[in-house]
């Protein structure tokens, strides 16, 4: 697989499993814009340029409407056009339903759910004029068969399920494919919190027998935003070592 030539963006690549994406997506393609709340979205525009692959951090906030507008316009002074767009970015807010705040809801449906509406909506744009474009956003397993005390994080994730169905028939005729990938239990932060006991009750339910890697996500992606990929869209590929199978 190899992106020549094409500029991405990927949303929360600071670290984890975006970081994972925006390191994959350099290595087989060209530019990337690296977006995170914070300054490690830095140190990740220079591990780029390292492998002498363009890479530029644009910090900001993608639940944000005018962050959103400033990543987007930003990438395109920078480099004339944006081809893949990765919504990546995410938080969890776990709680009990009954227990849980408005607070809770509305940041963990902003942050994971507003952000790629807003991201897919400021890309659409360019790339329909280019008539060529690849979005792949980060679902989750969760969207998919649910998890106590993860209402609003699951709902979110099933929303992007949604999303993904319905813009990849709006645009598929402007030869843009629309994607989700719903990770399973991938080794990162978010997952970091578990306890020890946790985590090995995780993994007695994960058939490949461990959590995933962040890589493993990436390579999907990569994967997805390629020409050989061009047939597939409005799908969801799990990438859980074998847990939805059934
Ligand atoms: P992570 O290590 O917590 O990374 C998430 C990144 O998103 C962080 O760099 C974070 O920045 C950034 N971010 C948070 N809010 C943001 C905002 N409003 N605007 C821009 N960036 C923001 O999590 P991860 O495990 O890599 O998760 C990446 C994606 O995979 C998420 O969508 C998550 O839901 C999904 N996922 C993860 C797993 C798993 O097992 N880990 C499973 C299924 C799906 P700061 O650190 O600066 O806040």
């Amino acid at each position: 697989m190899n992106l020549p030539n094409k500029v991405a963006i990927v949303t929360g690549s600071g670290q984890g499993i975006g970081r994972a994406i925006a390191v994959k997506l350099a290595e087989v393609g060209d530019t990337i814009v690296v977006n995170d709340l914070g300054e490690t979205a830095q140190g990740v525009a220079e591990e780029i340029r390292g492998i002498n692959r363009q890479g530029l951090a644009i910090l900001g906030d993608v639940s944000s409407t005018a962050d959103v507008t400033r990543l987007v316009d930003q990438t395109i002074s920078a480099y004339g056009k944006v081809d893949i767009l990765v919504n990546n970015a995410g938080i969890t807010r776990d709680q009990l339903l009954l227990r849980m705040s408005d607070e809770e809801w509305d940041k963990v449906l902003n942050v994971n759910l507003k952000s790629v509406f807003l991201c897919t909506r400021a890309v659409l744009r360019h790339m329909i004029r280019q008539r060529w474009g690849r979005i792949i956003s980060i679902a989750s397993i969760v969207g998919i068969v649910g998890n106590a005390g993860q209402a609003n994080y699951a709902s979110a994730k099933a929303g992007i399920i949604g999303f993904t169905r319905s813009i990849a028939k709006e645009v598929a005729s402007r030869g843009i494919t629309v994607n989700a990938i719903a990770p399973g239990f991938i080794d990162s932060a978010m997952t970091q919190k578990l306890s020890e006991k946790q985590r090995q009750e995780l993994t007695s339910r994960i058939p490949l027998g461990y959590l995933g890697t962040p890589r493993d996500v990436a390579d999907a992606v990569a994967f997805l935003a390629s020409e050989e990929a061009r047939y597939i869209t409005g799908q969801v590929l799990s990438v859980d070592g074998g847990m939805s199978g059934g």
